[in-house]
């Protein structure tokens, strides 16, 4: 057979393996994985570099309005970004506005990602409004390839479902195999928390994280997998950020209940002290839940070694500091820190950090594919179409050259946001070659592709 590509002698690597091999790729996908014969294919040689599955970010948000503003990234420079990154699949939220059906909301977010993506991306939906009587809309989506559903306990009377309302979308996630993703956070208890301090005078952006304790999100995240208990389904946490909060999921895990949680890199690589930068340079970081104090991360880089966390995602959220012609920016919180767009970029810095969480020995490289990739794609419905390196999945594909450094810098990375939570650090290793379904999208700091990514229809959940 004649392939269109055969990527030669990488060091392969696996959520479970570690193995030289090439990999040929034909019509987008794997074709062969081991010894190839490359005769009429274009060759890559690929000695000493590392290939993995592309990244998988099952966290984001391009092109959405919130607090007044809008994100700085659309889908054409959020997924830019994500692939640079090497990142070749997203997952990000519909948002159903409150007397909205589903269907109204998914058609306006394929708007916006279709035709302007570099990467594969899918959409989670997130429910604000489900009366009894409009249940079933959710067996629609599922229909469309929208197998999972963000529901909040946080954000009062913009996105905060009550018990009822979200026990109703967990029981009827046991008839349609769709899979509830929860942002726990006591959304009451902080909103009279944000009072009490604005009432103080307390307008910083350190009010932030002051007004959002850790037994918030740990009180909610328990909570949340008592009704998932009793509505007899499994349960997904987005954006685990404290200690307490993991041990809740711990603790059910043990006892058999099927909850996962994914944690971002910035609980594991930033923390409070971040909020108290000088001036109002800490609105940097709000994002909710909040960077928590240092030495809470060393509890969630143990969570990901014992499995207690089983993805790594990025609530890629970017809100330019300083406001453009067409977009406020966070310093319409510049007198009120609860009027700061909530929210950070994170798509493009991902894959790296991980990496580099590899080259310091707290993760194995098989453990790194799998947190990034391979677990996202087996729980939301992509496996082993993505997430894997095996004949038949797509050629999602990255290269890292791990003699190289990146630098990360609002100065040079891709996304439209003004400023990087990350600026002037350092990681070893850097994306070499990013492949979409076989085709070329990024050589060394070179947009080499187009915007062909292709919106994923996800399988509903097949585990209990
Ligand atoms: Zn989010």
């Amino acid at each position: 057979m004649a392939y269109d590509l055969v990527i030669q002698g990488a060091t392969v690597v696996t959520a479970s393996d570690t193995f030289v091999a090439d990999v040929a790729v034909k019509d987008g996908r794997i074709a062969a994985v081991g010894s190839v014969d490359a005769r009429q294919a274009k060759t890559l040689d690929a000695r000493g570099k590392i290939l993995i599955p592309g990244g998988i970010d099952v966290h984001t948000h391009f092109d959405m309005p919130f607090m007044g503003a809008t994100t700085a990234d659309d889908f054409t420079s959020g997924s830019t970004s994500a692939v640079f990154g090497g990142t070749t699949s997203v997952i990000d939220f519909a948002i159903q506005k409150k007397g909205e059906e589903l269907r109204q909301a998914l058609d306006l977010w394929h708007e916006k990602a279709e035709g302007k993506s570099a990467v594969d991306y899918g959409f989670h939906m997130i429910v604000t409004d489900m009366p009894e009587k409009k249940i079933k809309a959710m067996d629609d989506m599922i229909k469309e390839g929208v197998a999972s559903f963000k529901l909040f306990m946080a954000y009062p009377g913009i996105f905060m479902s009550d018990d009822a309302t979200i026990f109703r979308a967990l029981m009827r996630t046991k008839e349609n195999g769709g899979m509830v993703c929860m942002h726990a956070e006591n959304g009451g208890v902080i909103d009279v928390l944000v009072q009490k301090a604005l009432a103080a005078g307390q307008i910083e952006p350190k009010y932030h994280a002051l007004t959002r304790p850790m037994s918030a999100e740990a009180e909610a995240t328990r909570r949340a997998i008592a009704l998932a208990d009793m509505a007899g389904v499994p349960i997904y946490f987005v954006h685990l950020s404290a200690g307490d909060a993991m041990d809740e999921v711990r603790r059910a895990r043990e006892r058999g209940q099927a909850v996962f949680a994914e944690t971002c890199p910035q609980y594991l690589y930033l923390s409070y002290e971040d909020y108290e930068r000088p001036g109002f340079e800490g609105a940097k970081f709000v994002m909710s839940p909040p960077l928590r104090p240092k030495g809470n991360e060393e509890r969630l880089w143990k969570g990901l070694v014992r499995n207690d966390l089983q993805v790594v995602s990025t609530d890629h959220c970017s809100f330019c500091m300083k406001a453009t012609p067409t977009k406020p920016g966070k310093e319409l919180g510049k007198k009120d820190f609860s009027k700061i767009p909530n929210g950070a970029p994170g798509v493009e810095t991902r894959m790296m950090l991980m990496w580099d969480a590899v080259q310091k020995g707290k993760l194995t490289a098989n453990r790194f594919v799998d947190i990034t990739a391979t677990t996202p794609a087996k729980l939301f419905g992509l496996y082993p179409r993505k997430g894997a390196i095996m004949p038949g999945a797509d050629a999602d594909l990255v290269l890292i050259d791990p003699n190289k450094k990146t630098t990360f810098s609002a100065k040079t990375h891709h996304a439209k946001v003004d400023y990087n939570p990350y600026e002037g650090k350092t990681v070893s290793g850097a994306i070499a070659e990013v492949f979409v379904r076989g085709r070329h999208m990024v050589s060394g700091d070179k947009f080499v592709g187009k915007l062909a990514g292709e919106f994923q229809r996800r399988a509903p959940r097949s585990f209990n």
